[in-house]
């Protein structure tokens, strides 16, 4: 296939619809877990839920990065910008996350915070060259497929010898973090979070390829399958995943091939290894502190380094009341399962992260699914489904 349309195709979604209604075994569920938003949006938009028998279950994990990064972190971003020195760089769902007491990029850039909307990070860049009397600061979030245009700025404000551009650095790492969702006592004691396998990250992997996801695909014994986003990528990995648990596998397996190699986009990392190093712990939205999943600045560029520069020093803070972001996040409830879903928290007014992403679960529902019934279609038959 090599246009958008043929990965949309309604007839071959009916065909792997009727695959899977075949080969998933009625005697058993199947919790699937997709960690991107993407994967969630596809779900929505496409009704791909609709299309699946009824012991099958999407579970939205953590892949937003507007969405994991936690309250402290944005009341930060709003300290910088309350600074009167600096102009705030940021993309365009940043500016409108909540913090702490509902404040926001957007509310204060209206107070007069000089916050500017980016496209890209070169935009943070030419911002800086052409106003060498302001400090450019670059709000920087997002997994590994973001990383490595963070790094490449970084390199060039360094080559350049630019006084007045910093980052303030939130990339976050994804295999972390899936880890850190099985080893979570929901999912591993409790009980309350059925994850049978994983469709993993198509652009992630990309970049750092689908090797990194062996470790635990064998040492929890989940199969994982990368996947593209249109909705017949999502269904083939889907089927994979059936195939591999009806088998009794567990083995990471690459549905998205077109793009994504075992190695990944090695340049890229390089750059990233380059400029970024570990952090021994972040702090996730919904998931709490997680060892080594994240980057922050080698020492080679910590004159670049935003949270050196301005002293940035992270409190905790809470979710507004009420909002179940934490718990979506983790896979442990729905959109839905929030009793401010519809009510007072939508697109144009949101109360947690989630509603405000476009790829947050929270939009997705919103957006394509809040109309539906809850109630799922009876399981199809092998035979009707033939
Ligand atoms: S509906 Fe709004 S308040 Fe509820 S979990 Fe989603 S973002 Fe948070």
């Amino acid at each position: 296939m090599k246009y958008v349309d043929e990965f949309r195709a309604g007839d071959l979604a009916q065909g792997l619809a009727a695959a899977i209604a075949r080969e998933a075994d009625p005697s058993h569920t199947y919790n699937v877990m997709e960690f991107c938003g993407g994967h969630t949006h596809a779900i929505f938009r496409y009704g791909v839920q609709d299309l699946m028998p009824a012991n099958l279950r999407f579970v939205h994990g953590p892949g937003c990065p507007v969405c994991v990064l936690p309250i402290g972190r944005v009341d930060n971003a709003l300290e910088l910008a309350g600074d009167p020195r600096v102009t705030l760089c940021t993309y365009g769902d940043m500016m409108r996350v909540p913090a702490t007491g509902r404040r926001s990029l957007l509310k204060a850039k209206a107070e007069g915070a000089d916050v500017r909307m980016i496209y890209s990070t070169q935009d943070a860049l030419r911002i800086a060259v052409e106003n060498p009397d302001r400090e450019v600061v670059l709000f920087a979030i997002g997994f590994e497929t973001t990383t490595p245009p963070t790094a490449v700025v970084l390199k060039q404000a360094a080559a350049a010898g630019l006084k007045n551009f910093s980052v303030f650095c939130n990339h976050v790492l994804t295999p972390a973090a899936i880890t850190h969702i099985l080893e979570s006592p929901e999912v591993r004691e409790i009980g309350t979070v059925a994850i049978d396998g994983f469709l993993g990250p198509s652009h992630v992997s990309s970049v750092i390829g689908s090797q990194p996801y062996e470790f635990f695909a064998q040492e929890y014994q989940r199969p994982v399958v990368i996947a593209g986003f249109e909705p017949l990528d999502v269904m083939q990995a889907t089927l994979m995943i059936i195939r591999q648990l009806n088998d009794g596998r567990h083995e990471v397996e690459n549905q998205y091939a077109r793009v994504v190699t075992r190695e990944g986009n090695r340049k890229a990392q390089a750059l990233v290894a380059e400029v970024f190093e570990l952090r021994s712990s972040f702090e996730w939205r919904g998931l709490g502190l997680v060892p080594y999943s994240a980057l922050r600045i080698r020492p080679q560029f910590a004159a670049f380094d935003a949270e050196l520069r301005f002293g940035v020093e992270t409190k905790p803070a809470r979710d507004a009341k009420s909002c179940e972001c934490p718990s979506i996040l983790r896979g442990a409830k729905k959109p839905t399962d929030c009793k401010l879903f519809g009510t007072v928290c939508a697109p144009e007014s949101p109360i947690g992260s989630c509603m405000v992403s476009s790829e947050g679960a929270c939009a997705a529902y919103w957006t394509y699914g809040r109309f539906r019934q809850q109630t799922r279609p009876a399981a199809r038959s092998t035979e009707a489904a033939a």
